[in-house]
């Protein structure tokens, strides 16, 4: 079918007016910042003048300022499978995952060993390393992806995974690795950072016992928007969070000298909300709330079928090779490409509009991004993409020269 056909029939393609997107520009890096939607500008100046502004202080609870973490939470819990009460929007993905691992190691106080694979994204690694310098007795197991099964021996406490690798994009099945780490005995996290509104995820469906994710990616939240945390209900009450901050006590504004845990899910807050950037990610939740995830989902899958078959002359004539599974249902939102020259290339194709990113050594990430792209963009891309290699337009200094993000 020609794209112009598929965009006719597309049923999310009215979403893409919901955003604010430059002219001219194909961005597939949604999967590393989400688009702006256009609802968030007005929410913010409106949150500022006058919740702000206007209210004050007195916002906190006139505007609901003190509920928004669990308010928040409550919406992205209908995003991933969990129920009301089972979900804070708080902190950084990486603060979350601090949290959910002292929670599992607390959990679980026979074993210390932290299990996760190796090449997952750095921050859950770095985390890991961290608690294990600072906890007596806990350890770091990093083992391939392909050895994690053997590797969950009953030292094993807790087993973090990344649902969709942030490289390649493949996709764990949460529901059999959930299932085989808890029958040894290990608690399982799961980050979420690359599923949470890329698709539909069920993490009662699957026992899951704690979770993370990220608010700027699939959620539209905003630059540095605040994350997310999920811990099962069965255990929220039986585990004294390391960070036992005054926003997690039972009674904050009681002022006490000595920290008590607050029932459910609230214990896993630490200080103060940042009130306008979970204003953002509000807005983007809510427009996700009205979406439908498997729509998305079966949109996101056609976008990379289609997008993997107009690369294929490209990986014959300029060398790309696919860095990702090859069967587009082994893969989250997104689809990689390795070439020698991915980060002159991939400057180059910003240059020319095409706004991708790039992940060392070697690796050319593209989003796909079901409520902001077309199909008729994806073949825009790849002709643009076409053009670059053929006509050599990556090979200047400027585009060879390192940036700080890359
Ligand atoms: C993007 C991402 C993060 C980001 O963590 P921050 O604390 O928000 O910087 C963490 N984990 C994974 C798997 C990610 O993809």
């Amino acid at each position: 079918m020609t794209a112009a056909d598929l965009d006719r029939a597309d049923p999310l393609a009215p979403f893409r007016e919901r955003f604010l997107l430059p002219e001219g520009v194909i961005y597939l890096d949604g999967n590393s910042l989400g688009a702006l939607p256009r609802d968030t500008p007005g929410r913010i100046e409106q949150v500022m003048r006058h919740e702000w502004g206007d209210g004050l202080i007195g916002s906190w609870n006139d505007a609901g300022w003190v509920q928004a973490p669990q308010r928040i939470g409550d919406k992205i819990a209908r995003l991933i499978g969990a129920d009301p009460g089972e979900v804070v929007a708080c902190d950084s993905t990486s603060i979350n995952v601090f949290k959910a691992l002292t929670a599992a190691l607390a959990l679980n106080p026979a074993r210390r060993v932290m299990l996760t694979e190796a090449g997952n994204f750095p921050t859950d690694l770095y985390m890991m390393q961290g608690i294990a310098a600072l906890c007596p007795g806990a350890q770091v197991r990093t083992v391939a992806a392909d050895a994690i099964a053997r590797a969950l021996t009953p030292d094993v406490a807790v087993l973090l995974l990344t649902q969709v690798h942030y490289k390649t994009g493949a996709m764990r099945d949460m529901v059999r690795i959930t299932a085989q780490a808890q029958a040894a005995g290990a608690l399982v996290i799961w980050d979420l950072s690359h599923s949470a509104g890329a698709f539909p995820v069920d993490l009662n469906g699957c026992n899951a016992d704690l979770a993370v994710g990220c608010g700027y990616k699939f959620l539209n939240g905003g630059p540095g928007a605040p994350g997310f945390l999920f811990c099962a209900a069965r255990h929220q009450d039986r585990v004294m969070p390391a960070l036992s901050g005054w926003f997690g006590h039972a009674a904050p504004f009681a002022f006490r000298d000595d920290y008590a845990a607050a029932t459910g899910i609230t214990r896993f807050l630490v200080g103060t909300p940042p009130i306008l950037g979970l204003a953002a990610l509000e807005v983007g939740v809510d427009m996700w709330l009205e979406a439908d995830l498997s729509l998305a989902r079966t949109k996101s899958l056609q976008l990379g079928a289609r997008f993997q078959q107009a690369m294929e002359p490209l990986c014959q004539r300029h060398g790309f090779s696919l860095a990702s599974p090859v069967a587009a249902a082994r893969r989250g939102s997104q689809i990689s490409y390795a070439h020698p020259q991915g980060y002159p290339i991939m400057r180059a194709l910003a240059a020319h509009g095409v706004i991708g990113d790039f992940r060392d050594p070697d690796v050319l990430r593209f989003g796909l991004t079901p409520l902001t792209l077309r199909f008729g963009d994806i073949d825009a891309a790849v002709a643009i993409l076409d053009d670059i290699m053929t006509n050599r337009r990556w090979d200047t200094p400027d585009h060879h020269a390192r940036r700080a993000v890359t």
